[in-house]
């Protein structure tokens, strides 16, 4: 983002507008948080702000400050219509392509609103007017907070917008584990503590109110881990038997693909999970090192991400999803065993 766009963005923030942010479908912790936080940030300026979420999240990110004001467009389509084609601005973040929102997407595409993107994602689409995109960050929270910054505002950072920011940081960096994570990233966090950011009772809040039917579900998930030693691959596969099974609650299975990367050896660990109602297999693929689960799931499974985590979809059966996806590892064995 260049220093005359920051200005064309103050003098755009100067007055109240009519401000819609959206975050991606299936809504993560990184994308609740960073649409959340940049809400509390506006509201300060007077604007007319909301978050509009495509569709529903999970319940372990349901007491971030301001969840009780998230419109969801799946459910209050009419509505939320209406407040896209009122828009002055529209701020979408921590996606970088349309489809990413579903059927949203024709109304954002269509409103007069001016767009604005922030985002980490790689190969962003071009419909936004500002584009702060870059794919070495850690979070789009982390984007988020030095957007404030570059806007001359850190001081307004709430203890709400703390919260709000540190748990998606959190969320989007396995807990500050992962290699996009730098010295800036815990910089940051170091700040965010400093705002009112409750590290510990944020932990506690997404990573400590399983369900017992979650850690059966978990049981269930390990057991149907395979190893692919030669390929250095592991994957899980759950059919929607086995999430009736456990009662599945959306959320449940989140962060279940870690635990084939956590295997000795393995680089390269995906999930494979049934959705009857939907009729396709949603996938999530992670990897360690240079091979890029992006390039994977963009070449073989209509998704993308970033290079060591990605999701994607399959219109084939469970069954037939792993027949494709076995048949074509061979093919990269050189990138998964060098
Ligand atoms: P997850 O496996 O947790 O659903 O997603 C991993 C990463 O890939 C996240 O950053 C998510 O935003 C991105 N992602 C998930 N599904 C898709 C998809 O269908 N298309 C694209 N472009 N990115 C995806
Ligand atoms: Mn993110």
């Amino acid at each position: 983002m260049t220093s005359a766009e920051i200005n064309e963005i103050q003098v755009l923030l100067s007055t109240p507008k009519h401000i819609v942010i959206v975050p991606h479908k299936n809504p993560d912790g990184d994308a609740m948080g960073s649409t959340l936080a940049l809400y509390h940030y506006l509201k300060q300026y007077n604007h007319e702000a909301l978050v509009i979420a495509p569709n529903d999240y999970p319940d372990f990110l349901k007491w971030l400050p301001g969840d009780d004001t998230v419109l969801k467009y799946e459910s209050d389509t009419d509505n939320c219509q209406k407040l896209i084609h009122q828009a002055d601005l529209i701020f979408t973040l921590d996606f970088n392509a349309l489809h990413r929102v579903g059927p949203m997407g024709d109304d954002i595409a269509n409103s007069k609103a001016i767009k604005l993107m922030i985002d980490h994602h790689q190969q962003p689409d071009d419909y936004a007017m500002y584009v702060y995109s870059d794919v070495s960050m850690s979070s789009t929270c982390e984007m988020v907070y030095r957007f404030i910054d570059l806007l001359g505002d850190d001081e307004l950072v709430t203890p709400e917008i703390a919260t709000c920011l540190y748990t998606g940081i959190m969320t989007d960096t396995g807990s500050f584990r992962f290699p996009s994570t730098t010295s800036q990233t815990h910089y940051i966090i170091g700040k965010l503590i400093d705002r009112g950011a409750n590290n510990a009772k944020i932990h506690n809040a997404i990573y400590d109110t399983n369900s017992y039917e979650k850690l059966q579900l978990l049981g269930c998930a390990l057991r149907n881990l395979k190893v692919i030693p030669e390929l250095r691959t592991a994957y899980i596969t759950l059919s929607q038997d086995e999430l009736n099974q456990f009662d599945f609650k959306k959320g449940d299975t989140e962060g279940f693909v870690n635990y084939g990367l956590s295997l000795n050896n393995i680089v390269f660990a995906a999930i494979f999970i049934e959705h009857k109602k939907e009729n396709i297999i949603k996938i999530s693929l992670r990897s360690k090192g240079d091979f890029s689960v992006n390039e994977f799931s963009r070449q073989y499974f209509e998704g993308g991400g970033h290079t060591n985590a990605a999701g994607g979809k399959s219109d084939l059966n469970l069954d037939e999803t792993i027949e494709k996806f076995i048949s074509i590892l061979p093919s990269h064995k050189n990138e998964l065993t060098s």
